[in-house]
């Protein structure tokens, strides 16, 4: 009777070990989902920070001349500025502002066209 108890015991351990793996495998498919998250969103924080600075450059240097051409130049700047960060595939209406596009949003472009 004793080798019975001790196969019943590694058949035990064996059915534990699978589900061990099966959870290990369901763990490095979160882990693969976070990492590629991250990746996607260091980037688009990447690219956020640039068009930042690059914003604020340019507000710097405009504001002078604000004062002289009105609000119409700036609104027509603004513009502008979505319309690009669309074309390099980031939303830029409200659900999504700032997040990486893949296809046409009709939120977007109908942002785009009132703005026009
Ligand atoms: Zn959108």
């Amino acid at each position: 009777m004793k080798k019975k108890a001790i196969f019943e015991q590694v058949s035990h351990l064996e059915s534990q070990i699978g589900e061990l793996y099966e959870q290990l495998g369901d763990l490095k498919k979160q882990l693969a989902y976070l990492l590629e998250e991250n990746q996607h969103l260091s980037l688009e924080n990447h690219h956020l920070r640039q068009r930042l600075d690059h914003e604020n450059e340019k507000e710097q240097t405009a504001s002078s001349r604000d004062s002289k051409q009105g609000r119409g130049a700036v609104v027509g700047e603004g513009y502008d500025n979505l319309a690009r960060l669309y074309e390099e595939g980031f939303h830029i209406c409200n659900l999504h502002f700032g997040s990486p596009r893949d296809e046409d949003c009709l939120f977007c472009l109908s942002f785009l066209n009132k703005q026009k």
